[in-house]
C-alpha cells in the first residue's frame, strides 16, 4: 500500500459522478478486469494506491456544485478492502456526501460495509443510497476459489438482508459468469431466488459470460491451471484470444434470469438498473423505494 495526494477525485459520467478512493485491489478475484493492462497501472495491482486527500477533495468538489446528484463508487476497486478498516477513507467520504446532501451508489463484495450501515441509512433518508453487491456463485466452496479475499456469497446475502431491513435499495451484479464453471441453471436460479428473498431492486448481467484482455487473461489462466486443470486448454480451443467469452448456455441463462426478474418485479435490463442507480429524484426521500 502506498499513499498519494491526488489532483482530483470525481469523474463526470453524464448525470452522475464516479469516485475511486483506492486504486488496485486485494480481493484477488481470479477474473478481475480492473487488473487489465489498458488501465495503465504503474504499480503492482495489490500494492494499493491510497488517495489520502480524497475526503478533502470530495468536500471541496461537492461544495462547488449547485445541483445535487448521485456519486458512484466501487467500480474499479472495492471501497471496503482490508485497509479501509483502519484508514476509514470510504467512511469519511460517506460523511461528506451526507453533509452535502448528495446521494451514493456504492458497490462492494465485502461485509465490511455493515460498519457504515447507519451512515448509508442516513444518506438514504436525506438523499438516496443504493448498495450494489456482486454474486457470481451460490456454491461457497467455488466462491472461495473465484473470490478468495472477500466474504462468501452466504455472507453477502446477509448483508443484502440487513440493507433490506433498513429500506436501503440494493442491486446485484450477476457477473462474470465463467463458461464451464459457474454457468449452470442451478447456479443462476439459486442466486436469483435469493435475490427475490432479500428484495433486490435490480439485477445486472452482461450477457452471461466473461471478458478477458491483456493483464487480466494471464492472471485468470494461471488460476485455471491451479484450480481447474485442463480448463485453460478448453477455453483456448473454444474462444482463442477473444475479448468476449459468452457461455455456451448464455441464451438459456439470460432467459431464466429475465423470467425470474419479471415474475418478481425486479429490474433486469442494465439500462434500467443504471438509470435507477444514477438518478437522484428531487423528492426521493418522500417516495417508497417500491415506487421508483
Ligand atoms: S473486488 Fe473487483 S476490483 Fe477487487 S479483485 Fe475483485 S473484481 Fe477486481
Amino acid at each position: 500500500m502506498h499513499f498519494v495526494d491526488s489532483k482530483g477525485i470525481l469523474t463526470r459520467h453524464g448525470r452522475y459522478y464516479g469516485m475511486n478512493i483506492y486504486r488496485g485491489c486485494t480481493h484477488g478475484c481470479i477474473y478481475c478486469d480492473s487488473r487489465s493492462r489498458c488501465y495503465q497501472f504503474t504499480h503492482p495491482f495489490e500494492d494499493i494506491e491510497v488517495k489520502q486527500n480524497a475526503p478533502e477533495l470530495l468536500d471541496a468538489a461537492l461544495k462547488s456544485k449547485r445541483k445535487k446528484c448521485m456519486i458512484g463508487t466501487g467500480a474499479m476497486s472495492d471501497p471496503y478492502m482490508h485497509c479501509e478498516e483502519n484508514l476509514k477513507l470510504t467512511r469519511r467520504c460517506l460523511e461528506i456526501i451526507l453533509k452535502n446532501d448528495f446521494g451514493v451508489a456504492i458497490q462492494t463484495k465485502s461485509d465490511r460495509i455493515l460498519r457504515d450501515i447507519d451512515l448509508l441509512s442516513e444518506i438514504n433518508r436525506s438523499a438516496k443510497c443504493v448498495v450494489q453487491m456482486t454474486l457470481t456463485t451460490y456454491d461457497d466452496d467455488l466462491c472461495r476459489i473465484l473470490e478468495p479475499g472477500v466474504c462468501n456469497t452466504k455472507r453477502r446475502l446477509e448483508v443484502l438482508e440487513e440493507m433490506q431491513k433498513r429500506g436501503i435499495p440494493t442491486v446485484v451484479w450477476v457477473t462474470p459468469i465463467l463458461p464451464f464453471i459457474n454457468d449452470t441453471k442451478e447456479n443462476i436460479s439459486s442466486i436469483l431466488n435469493e435475490c427475490v428473498r432479500v428484495g433486490v431492486k435490480g439485477v445486472i448481467d452482461f450477457g452471461m459470460g466473461l471478458t478477458l484482455r491483456e493483464g487480466d487473461r494471464e492472471y485468470f489462466y494461471e488460476a485455471l491451471d491451479k484450480f481447474f486443470p485442463g480448463m485453460k486448454e478448453r477455453y483456448i480451443k473454444q474462444y482463442g484470444n477473444a475479448y468476449e467469452l459468452p457461455s455456451p448456455n448464455a441464451k438459456e441463462l439470460i432467459g431464466l434470469l429475465q423470467r425470474i426478474c419479471k415474475e418478481n418485479g425486479i429490474l433486469s435490463r442494465p439500462e434500467d438498473c443504471f438509470r435507477y442507480m444514477n438518478d437522484l429524484p428531487e423528492k426521493y426521500s418522500q417516495m417508497s423505494i417500491f415506487d421508483l
